[in-house]
């Protein structure tokens, strides 16, 4: 189990990889300048890196490698990360309430 990362040590993952300009440039070339979280044409300017493994969950170098990032527009990039946050407060909500009712569980047979 990865232990969970700050937002602050995420963010620093997200600069880590040597040249985020050239990564993005190289995986525009091959996805072909198409988004691929949505499948449109993506603009240069429109461009984004998307983490397919999340950053939170990958090794230094997960988070670096051109394997790990496909091309998405800003917008879906935002998106995506939106959803992924809102399932995992829905994730620790349900971790939860699983272990209260464990616990009443437990206690109703002791
Ligand atoms: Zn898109």
């Amino acid at each position: 189990m990865t232990k969970k990362r700050s937002p602050g040590e995420i963010e620093r993952m997200r600069k880590d990889t040597p040249n985020v300009t050239r990564q993005l440039n190289r995986i525009y070339e091959r996805d072909g300048g198409i988004c691929q979280l949505c499948g449109l044409p993506c603009s240069r300017e429109d461009a984004s890196r998307d983490h397919i493994k999340e950053l939170r969950l990958c090794t230094k170098e997960e988070a670096r490698s051109d394997d790990n990032v496909v091309l998405a527009h800003k917008k879906c990039n935002e998106e995506r990360s939106a959803a992924l946050r809102m399932a995992e407060l829905v994730e620790e909500r349900l971790e939860k309430l699983r272990n209260k009712y464990l616990r009443v569980e437990l206690n109703r047979l002791s």
